[in-house]
């Protein structure tokens, strides 16, 4: 899902922005590789995303900025959007090449013998995932790792199947690898992303589920203290990752679940395999698994048909269901989709469903925070001088510690934004 667009031009690198998701975050420092190891310099690369049409919009106009603030450097453009419409971008006198989702991470795609403008090829025709090895991320503290990639379920609002191509998992070993390899440059906090990862291990050999998945390459990297995992399918985590979240306290007690709705007839129309039961049944079984869990949720506001009662459904079950961080996105219509061909709401409408359901998750964040209070987290600390616990509360310590330390701190205040804390041992 499209957030703050990220910029990195620390070294004589090509400059990347970052569009999107945690995956586009991974794929980005692939991309810096191997530009670099092809001598790219003076470039500016955009890694687009195309989940809503904001974000496709964001991107050309960031796109057309740096050609006028940078008339002498090549511009490259790949990503979601760019898969999806890559006429879009041709269109555009200020790009230089257009490169594919999967070709971006070829690294003959970057050399400089390689001179065609547009490097599209048939995402659906992709059928692994080759794994690289990244060495860092460049301003941050976390790291994220794909193990998955790509996505076999049509839900009717989702554009991403046609910019990602078909569901493809990383090898266990290569995860692991790559983990241990981040381990070593210092990361003591690991992501584990992809597109739609409970379907981690479907195409692989014996079919491993993501739970035993995680069980192995935790096994494999005894000294990474941290594991977090991005968005869930409600309905598909598996036996193998309920046992993990009941007895792996590496494994931070936070679950990001891909809910989108909590009415039923939303959720049908949408395509998608829970129901509203089953959120709840869920957030009930990890909890008295590991009772201080927390969830996060992505929640789409302003579907088309849903109406006030239907909504209304939504906003009850996150208070019901104790969600913690919610994403609210606003109804995007993606052309190409089926549910833009249904009949839509007002855009007022749209809008004004996406701000009571963000007032709904502030006052539950906040909920969350003030019971805090008193009590001992460990925090990792980020860039900006603040720290997040394993519940993903963001934490201002009594005094700022190198981005990338973890320390336990007691939480003293709750300013309703985040938590402030002192520091108790490192
Ligand atoms: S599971 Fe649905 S929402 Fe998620 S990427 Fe696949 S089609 Fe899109």
């Amino acid at each position: 899902m499209p957030d703050e667009k990220k910029t990195d031009n620390a070294s004589p690198a090509p400059d990347i922005v970052t569009f999107g998701c945690r995956l586009n975050t991974y794929e980005s420092e692939i991309m810096r590789a191997h530009a670099r190891e092809a001598g790219l310099e003076d470039v500016i690369i955009f890694n687009t995303c195309a989940v809503t049409a904001e974000a496709e919009r964001q991107a050309r106009q960031a796109i057309r900025k740096a050609r006028r603030e940078h008339p002498d450097k090549k511009i490259i453009v790949t990503g979601c959007a760019a898969q999806v419409k890559p006429e879009l971008f041709a269109e555009m006198p200020e790009i230089d090449r257009i490169i594919g989702n999967d070709l971006k991470l070829k690294p003959e795609s970057w050399h400089p013998a390689q001179k065609d403008r547009l490097l599209i090829e048939d995402i659906m025709d992709v059928k692994e995932t080759a794994a690289h090895l990244v060495e860092g991320f460049e301003g941050k503290s976390r790291a994220f790792v794909q193990v998955q990639n790509g996505c076999d379920h049509r839900c009717t609002f989702c554009i991403i199947p046609y910019g990602r191509g078909p569901s493809r998992s990383v090898p266990i070993g290569e995860i692991a690898k790559q983990v241990q390899s981040l381990v070593v440059s210092g990361y003591k906090e690991i992501v584990l992303t992809g597109v739609d990862v409970t379907s981690y291990g479907h195409d692989l050999p014996g079919r491993p589920s993501l739970g035993q998945m995680i069980r192995r390459v935790l096994n494999l990297t005894p000294d990474l203290p941290r594991l977090r995992l991005s968005s869930l399918d409600p309905v598909e985590i598996d036996e193998d990752l309920w046992a993990l979240i009941a007895d792996e306290p590496r494994l931070m007690p936070h679950l990001h679940l891909s809910m989108q709705a909590g009415d039923d007839m939303i959720l049908k129309r949408m395509k998608r395999r829970h129901l509203r039961a089953d959120l709840y049944a869920v957030c009930e079984r990890a909890r008295a698994l590991r009772p201080d869990i927390v969830f996060g949720a992505d929640i789409i506001a302003g579907f088309p048909t849903e109406t006030e009662d239907m909504f209304e459904n939504t906003c009850r079950a996150v208070t019901e269901c104790n969600l913690t961080w919610l994403h609210v996105f606003p109804y995007s219509a993606r052309e190409g989709t089926p549910a833009a061909k249904m009949p839509q709401l007002k855009r007022g409408i749209v809008k004004d469903r996406a701000a009571r359901l963000r007032e709904i998750g502030a006052a539950q964040a906040e909920k969350f925070m003030r019971a805090e209070h008193g009590k001992i987290r460990q925090i990792i600390m980020e860039h900006d001088g603040a720290g997040r616990t394993e519940h993903f509360a963001q934490v201002r310590p009594d005094h700022v510690l190198p981005a990338g330390e973890l320390a336990r701190v007691r939480i003293e205040k709750c300013t309703g934004e985040n938590l402030r804390a002192k520091i108790v041992s490192r």
